[in-house]
């Protein structure tokens, strides 16, 4: 392995508490390690990489184009009597602030895995 790189005061986005002091060793491709990250930020880290392991969408497991997908999920959500818009750790600020739009306009629940 090559020399890793470190990059201070990185952010972590996993849990909500938003820690900016962490400091990532990585080879541009992976993060080896993660100080200063508590025991969650570290598995979200280290678990990250710049490879490209799935296609833009899927659609029962099978590759789909981003089109199709968004028309099957609308049918989905169309369908349900509850919908619950859950997730969004991993995701950035406006893809959660599209997230509470969503549940908003479903009409549905926002959770996020904080819960657990
Ligand atoms: S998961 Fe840990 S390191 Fe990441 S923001 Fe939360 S407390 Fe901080």
């Amino acid at each position: 392995m090559s020399e890793l790189k470190i990059i201070d005061n990185a952010t972590c986005t996993f849990c909500g508490c938003v820690c900016d002091d962490i400091q990532l060793h990585h080879d541009e491709v992976r993060i080896h390690k993660a100080n200063k990250a508590c025991v969650l930020g570290t598995a979200w880290f280290l678990n990250h990489t710049a490879e490209r392991h799935y296609p833009d969408a899927l659609v029962d497991g099978q590759e789909a184009t981003l089109d199709e997908a968004i028309e099957v999920a609308a049918e989905l959500l169309h369908q349900a009597d509850m919908p619950l818009v859950y997730g969004m750790s991993n995701t950035t600020c406006e893809a959660q602030k599209e997230c509470v739009a969503l549940a908003d306009a479903l009409g549905g629940l926002l959770d996020s895995h904080t819960s657990l």
